[in-house]
């Protein structure tokens, strides 16, 4: 795999074997130097166009956990302030030698057009509405990791559908692994068709309650709109909002998951994130490490984890 550009372009076992990849990371990070020398000589730029905290932060920490050099490129204090085009930027980062561009772009689609542009293996961390395969990976290994496997659960996506990235991921994800889901929201912000996706659709969270293995909750993308799509912010709480009285009404084994930003009050309610062992949203956080220490050595590195010597623990001296 050189890139990895939507979940689309992954059938279930790639998911798995990065998954199951995730898994083997995951035990590399609870060593005493949780690092290995996989990527050692290898260059990885993360080019974040649009603002970020956990996907970046992530991404830098698994690149350095494998021993990548990284370059961090900052879109607001670039020359692109000063008028030079995404194509000119990219090529002029490539042409330092690099290895990989970990990309997030407001615009749908630039992901990909940079892997046209130069020969490096591109990593979408985040197009427009567009996808965001490692956020669906990470939670792919959260639900694995919480109920065994997704193969036959229930798992409602709830919320502003139309303009998440992360719900066209995960929709592909959570099906392509055998999950049953529902996405669930008003009206005004379903997609226009969901016919490229193999999902149900529900405009009231209540009468699901009960049956969910899962419910993940997605915040309103008012950064992407320029119409109000839902009468006010405490409407929409009422109506599919992870109110406390809400969560009771879940099954004890469900997970609750949210990608972050949160925002407390709206799609969920701070009674709920502070208090109940089923919220995963800091077991999602942490995901992003090992996740995407796998993803970047499925571009990077000989294939599956471990090869060789790849796998050894790196000594102290052997990684400074
Ligand atoms: N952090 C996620 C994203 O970048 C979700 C969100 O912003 O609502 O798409």
């Amino acid at each position: 795999m050189k890139h990895l550009l939507s979940i689309r372009d992954l059938d279930a076992d790639t998911l798995t074997a990065l998954l199951d990849d995730a898994d083997r990371f995951a035990e590399v990070l609870t060593r005493s130097v949780p690092k290995v020398p996989a990527l050692r000589g290898k260059t990885v730029v993360l080019a974040f166009f649009e603002d970020s905290t956990r996907t970046r932060s992530s991404f830098d920490l698994a690149a350095r956990r494998l021993s990548a050099d990284v370059v961090n490129f900052a879109a607001g204090s670039s020359s692109l302030s000063k008028g030079e085009s995404l194509r000119d930027t990219v090529e002029t980062i490539h042409a330092m030698g690099i290895d990989a561009m970990v990309v997030r772009h407001r615009s749908s689609g630039a992901p990909g057009q940079i892997s046209e542009w130069i020969d490096a293996s591109i990593v979408n961390a985040g197009d427009g509405w567009h996808q965001h395969p490692t956020q669906a990976l990470l939670d792919s290994f959260v639900l694995r990791r919480r109920l065994g496997s997704l193969e036959g659960r229930h798992i409602a996506i709830v919320g502003d559908i139309a303009h998440s990235r992360v719900a066209r991921s995960n929709m592909e994800a959570f099906t392509a692994l055998g999950a049953r889901v529902t996405i669930v929201g008003p009206e005004t912000l379903m997609p226009a068709s969901v016919s490229p996706w193999n999902v149900e659709v529900a405009h009231s969270l209540d009468p699901l309650l009960g049956e969910l293995d899962a419910v993940y909750l997605l915040r309103i993308q008012n950064e992407r709109l320029d119409e109000v799509l839902i009468p006010s912010n405490r409407e929409f709480r009422s109506r599919f909002g992870l109110t406390a009285e809400r969560a009771r009404r879940l099954p004890d084994h469900a997970v609750i998951c949210h990608p972050g930003p949160m925002n407390l009050g709206v799609e969920i309610d701070r009674e709920v994130t502070a208090n109940d062992t089923r919220v995963a949203v800091l077991d999602q956080v942490a995901a992003g490490v090992p996740v995407r220490m796998a993803v970047l050595y499925h571009v990077l590195g000989p294939g599956r984890f471990p090869a060789g010597d790849a796998g050894t623990p790196a000594s102290a001296e052997e990684v400074v």
